[in-house]
């Protein structure tokens, strides 16, 4: 397919022009004119583009592109030695963030949700990037806990009591953690998120809120893969997720 296919087809389905953002959602970097293989990771790392450069991508689709809002415009350092790799290969880098996260479906709540069995009932926070809803049963934080982490491959860092009991719980992948005193407002028993800033943890533990770090990358896996499989079974395409391992 025409990379301008491509680039208008995720554009309406991820409902892009609806999100204030902090960088560009669409192609940042454009490359080759024609698609046949789709690579996707979290981030475009010089691993993540070198593994998929290698692979034969057309195209590198990922969660946290470039040019973030407030960072250096000049393309030096890491920054020049990815661009210049994408460059050099005519390989193309599109990439979605905020409306990554916030798809009902392939998005990375929506997809975290699936695989930890929570139900979603809402959500909240700044354009509604953040869900709520309720565990499929109720289990203490101890049960949750290590489900979260046989699932995410990865230990929590945890705050609050491993007895109490959960029922309701707000989510939010990545840097969440700005979310936790909204997610206080809804009542919840449990707050999961990728990151934990220092004065979470007096909240939570004032509160009695639970607070669960389960890694940045770790919770925003998922939204990039499934879009990666949504367009590779809508269009024909080949598609591989390139997963660096990142324990933040
Ligand atoms: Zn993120």
């Amino acid at each position: 397919m025409l990379l301008n296919e491509l680039r208008d087809y995720i554009g309406t389905l991820l409902a892009v022009s609806r999100f204030r953002d902090y960088c560009p959602n669409g192609v940042q970097i454009e490359g080759r004119t024609e698609v046949r293989r789709i690579a996707t990771g979290v981030t475009a790392s010089l691993a993540v583009l070198e593994a998929a450069t290698a692979w034969g991508a057309d195209a590198v689709i990922v969660h946290h592109g470039y040019f973030w809002r407030g960072e250096d415009l000049c393309i030096t350092g890491t920054k020049k030695s990815r661009i210049a790799h994408l460059l050099q290969r005519d390989v193309s880098l599109l990439a979605y963030h905020l409306p990554l996260d916030a798809h009902p479906e392939l998005g990375n709540n929506a997809q975290l949700a699936e695989r930890l069995g929570f139900a979603a009932q809402g959500s909240f926070g700044e354009q509604d990037i953040a869900s709520y809803g309720v565990l499929n049963q109720t289990q203490t934080l101890q049960q949750l806990v290590s489900h979260i982490g046989h699932t995410l491959q990865r230990i929590p860092q945890v705050i609050g009591k491993m007895d109490a009991n959960i029922s309701n719980i707000a989510w939010c992948s990545g840097g969440g953690q700005s979310y936790f005193e909204l997610a206080l407002a809804l009542g919840v028993d449990a707050f999961l998120t990728g990151e934990i800033s220092e004065q979470n943890v007096h909240v939570a533990q004032e509160t009695g809120v639970a607070f669960i770090a389960a890694g940045h990358h770790a919770t925003e896996r998922y939204g990039v893969q499934a879009l990666g499989e949504h367009l590779s079974k809508k269009f024909g395409i080949e598609h591989h997720f390139f997963d660096q391992d990142n324990p933040v």
